[in-house]
């Protein structure tokens, strides 16, 4: 039987790390939130500690509840740390040779038991496992943004994950009353396989002069009751992301249905990469 899963390390405090963290602390496990600067780290639980506070105003938990939640969860520069950790979820930038280096790593370290999770949005889980001796015990589990809002957490198997390591998985996902859907292990997984040719689509539409972002957008909330139309939701995500991901698509298939638009090119190269820096196909204050 598989140990029960009491101390989660997170690697990388930034927008994804945090919110896990936020939502493993709430859901009862000692956790860890490693960055590479103490600094960073710390910056990462102030923003949980300022999501919690807004949550104690609008009564949705009370002071107790912040304390204890906050008292969960430890800051970290130290990789050594891992050795503490039942479960390891990785979400630092989106970048193979960053991540390999931080799973042989982690391998090194880590105790045999431990799970080794990557939260990333497109990069193959079966690679990612070569570079540590325990593929068996690395998975993919991708949660969506806003980690504290959103439901959905896709489970992605390498072609090395074990049953008990998938089950490990979708046990602390519920844990986090999160719902995990199992994918396998292919480009975009499922996704950011649909999502992002749907946003891909739309920026051709506004490249071709077939439409306005804002008809765009309204077109797909009207008409097909998105919450928020697609050139939007890619402001939101990073324009650079967005290319990052189609790139990721067009060379794991070789198809040319996934050449990324012309026009997400040139405002990610011009520095527009949506609400992050100010401009994308909106401006923001
Ligand atoms: P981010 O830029 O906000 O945060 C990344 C953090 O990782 C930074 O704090 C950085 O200092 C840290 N980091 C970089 N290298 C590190 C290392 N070697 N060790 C420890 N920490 C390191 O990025 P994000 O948006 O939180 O994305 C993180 C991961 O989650 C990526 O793989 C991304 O693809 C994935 N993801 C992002 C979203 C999204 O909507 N932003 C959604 C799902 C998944």
């Amino acid at each position: 039987m598989s140990k029960k899963i009491e101390h989660i390390m997170v690697i990388g405090a930034g927008q994804m790390g945090a919110g896990i963290a936020q939502v493993a602390a709430m859901s009862g496990f000692t956790v860890t939130l490693h960055d590479v600067k103490m600094a960073m780290a710390e910056k990462g639980i102030e923003g949980i500690r300022k999501r919690l506070e807004r949550d104690v105003e609008k009564e949705r938990i009370s002071e107790s509840d912040l304390a204890r939640f906050m008292r969960q969860i430890q800051p970290s520069d130290q990789i050594g740390n891992a050795e503490k950790a039942d479960l390891i979820i990785e979400a630092a930038v989106e970048n193979m040779e960053v991540k390999k280096n931080i799973f042989a790593q982690l391998d090194g370290v880590a105790q045999k038991h431990t799970v080794l999770a990557t939260n990333t949005s497109s990069l193959p889980i079966t690679e990612l496992a070569a570079a540590t001796k325990r593929p068996e015990k690395v998975i993919g589990m991708h949660f969506m943004n806003p980690v504290p809002v959103m439901k959905l957490v896709e489970v992605i198997r390498g072609l090395q994950t074990s049953d008990a390591t998938f089950k490990t998985v979708e046990t602390v996902a519920k844990a986090m009353k999160k719902t995990s859907v199992e994918v396998n292990d292919f480009p975009g997984f499922v996704s950011n396989r649909v999502l992002m040719p749907m946003i891909n689509e739309a920026i051709f539409t506004v490249y071709e002069g077939v439409a306005t972002p804002e008809d765009v957008d309204q077109v797909m909330k009207l008409g097909m009751n998105h919450p928020m139309g697609p050139l939007t939701l890619a402001d939101f995500i990073g324009l650079d992301t967005c290319l990052y991901i189609m790139e990721v698509l067009h060379d794991g298939f070789g198809d040319d249905k996934y050449r990324p638009c012309p026009l997400l090119r040139k405002y990610v190269n011009a520095g527009w990469l949506g609400k992050k820096s100010g401009r994308g196909f909106y401006t923001y204050d």
